[in-house]
């Protein structure tokens, strides 16, 4: 009897199935990422595997792939294997010690870019910028703003000066700032104040499935309610903002509410709350209209 050769992409075919299994995925899903593990450990292209059907025959013995394959098999984020998220068409660098960008924060770059015209000079602040991701899409959109971006970590800092270094070049454009959300911005103010920041309460369940298991705490967790940070954000902004300037924050699903009260609270007009691809009112903000009072 001759030996079976297994046809180039069966090995694939298998770990996809592997993959799909332990982790709950679909198979579109799977197969997509045991392609994404295989392209980067044999440093090809996906065009080059797909018109070169022996590549993924290599799948079985090669060290790099079987290693990425048994991470991610134990739930660790594809993101984190690869070190790099696509968010708002940019590739981002992220580590563990960053959030991975997330699809429904794309919509509050996009409110932000509605609130800026092509041509204005204006400042934005991005408090918890973590990867950069927020500030970098803004400012690649923008090329007239002028953006500040602050974190608490210094791991976060360093992934988000990266970013910055390759994405905007220089950095002239993008100040970032190691602070404890305002501390360190005393007596300075900004027509935009943008944030995504922990807003997971402490006991949720969600922390405990998927990729979000394996992702920093501080860039979650937002107090017992998940609110404290926004608390603090939405009560010390109008500080910092300049009369007719916008705060935006991201928050999560059943916090819109929470979110406009705080706003009013603070003193911001024109409340507004939209909703993200998955239906759900993911980022609310407001305006520091004081000072703007009676001039028209
Ligand atoms: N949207 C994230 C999640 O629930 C949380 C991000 C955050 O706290 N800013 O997975």
């Amino acid at each position: 009897m001759s030996a079976t050769v297994a046809p180039p992409g069966t090995a694939l075919m298998h770990d996809a199935i592997r993959l799909r299994d332990a982790l709950g995925l679909s198979n579109r899903e799977a197969r997509n990422e045991v392609e994404l593990l295989l392209i980067r450990a044999l440093q090809v292209t996906r065009a080059s595997l797909i018109a070169r059907p022996e590549l993924a025959a290599q799948a079985a013995t090669n060290e790099i792939y079987l290693r990425s394959l048994e991470r991610r098999l134990a739930g660790e984020p594809i993101a984190y294997i690869l070190s790099e998220r696509e968010f708002y068409g940019h590739v981002f660098a992220v580590t563990p010690d960053v959030l991975i960008p997330r699809p429904e924060t794309e919509l509050l770059v996009d409110m932000a870019l509605e609130r800026i015209r092509p041509d204005a000079p204006v400042r934005v602040l991005d408090l918890g910028t973590g990867s950069g991701a927020i500030a970098i899409a803004i400012a690649l959109e923008r090329p007239h703003v002028m953006l500040t971006a602050v974190d608490a970590s210094a791991a976060c800092l360093r992934v988000a000066r990266f970013n910055c270094a390759r994405l905007l070049g220089n950095g002239e454009r993008l100040k970032l700032l190691h602070s404890d959300w305002f501390d360190a911005l005393a007596g300075t103010t900004f027509e935009m104040i943008v944030s995504n920041p922990p807003y997971v309460a402490e006991d949720d369940n969600h922390l405990k499935q998927g990729d979000i298991r394996f992702e920093p705490r501080h860039a979650l967790l937002g107090g017992p309610k998940g609110l404290d940070a926004l608390e603090r954000i939405t009560s010390v902004a109008p500080r910092h903002l300049a009369a007719g300037g916008w705060l935006l924050c991201e928050h999560g699903y059943d916090q819109a509410e929470a979110v406009r009260h705080m706003l009013s609270r603070a003193g911001l007009a024109d409340i507004v709350s939209e909703r993200d691809l998955a239906g759900v009112l993911r980022v609310s903000g407001g305006r520091w209209l004081t000072g703007t009072v009676g001039t028209g």
